[in-house]
């Protein structure tokens, strides 16, 4: 887990360097629909997950560079005048579905409740692809909804799905899976070498060796203020080491009466995770 690089600045950052080496930017459904692509391409995906305010805090910076994104939101973070707004933008707005999971593995009311949530979203803004949302405590994986039925994305009038896209984190495809997942970048580019940090990222599309990519951000993790960086520290290494850290944080919070002195707590967060997680790889 990388503890900086993940704040507004830094996603800017990493956009401005692939616009400076000449990659084209593509939403998922213009992917899919395209004849042909440019020779270094970027599709940029985002899976709303949580946090709708960082969502459009992204999306106000590609903008701001003329750069157009899909956003996959969930029922529980789609709101229709935001969307409205990101499409008015020429971003994409998806739907992050879960219905397989929601509905226990039962593929005919997942896909009753699929088509009704659909319809929903749709009253609003275009939709033309969806993605499954991951769900660890669930048996199901919401993609399977689609292996368990007849029915196909085309006859709920999509382009295609998120997962239809070729990419890899090892270079054994043409296209670089980039994913934020854990705060680590965790791909290697052939001929540049390990990418973990988003300073790896920006080295790896300035450097020419780095194929077309495509880039998974979710909003919730990238920090759009101080305090949001502390708080996401604090959640990533409490969700993998457990409790233990949790109220460590809780105790460094307390023994200010407040937040504490950012860099303090900074400083107690890194001590924490330089003495090793078990069970990182
Ligand atoms: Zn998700």
């Amino acid at each position: 887990m990388q503890l900086s690089g993940f704040g507004l600045p830094d996603y800017r950052r990493l956009l401005r360097a692939a616009l400076d080496h000449d990659y084209e930017f593509y939403t998922v459904a213009e992917y899919l629909d395209a004849a042909e692509t440019a020779p270094r391409s970027i599709v940029l995906r985002h899976d709303v997950d949580r946090r709708v305010s960082n969502a459009v805090a992204l999306a106000d910076v590609e903008a701001d560079l003329g750069i157009d994104a899909t956003y996959y939101f969930r029922t529980s973070t789609f709101d229709p005048e935001i969307a409205k707004q990101m499409a008015s933008n020429g971003h994409e707005i998806g739907y992050h579905y879960e219905d397989f999971v929601k509905e226990r593995g039962n593929p005919h009311r997942a896909h009753t409740r699929f088509a009704a949530n659909l319809a929903s979203f749709r009253q609003h803004v275009p939709i033309e692809t969806v993605c499954a949302h991951g769900n660890a405590l669930s048996p199901h994986l919401n993609i399977d909804m689609w292996n368990e039925d007849t029915r196909t994305p085309a006859d709920y009038d999509l382009v295609g799905r998120a997962y239809e896209i070729d990419a890899d984190d090892d270079g054994s495809s043409d296209r670089m899976y980039l994913s934020d997942t854990g705060r680590d970048w965790d791909a290697s580019v052939p001929g540049f070498g390990a990418v973990r940090s988003t300073d790896d990222v920006v080295q790896a599309l300035e450097s020419g060796d780095c194929p077309s990519v495509y880039l998974l951000a979710h909003p919730s993790r990238w920090a759009t203020s101080g305090v949001q960086r502390l708080e996401r520290v604090s959640w990533d290494l409490a969700a993998e080491t457990g409790k233990s850290v949790a109220n460590t944080v809780n105790t460094v919070r307390q023994a200010d009466g407040r937040f504490g002195s950012p860099a303090r707590v900074l400083r107690t967060l890194r001590s924490i995770a330089s003495t090793g997680i078990p069970g990182r790889k």
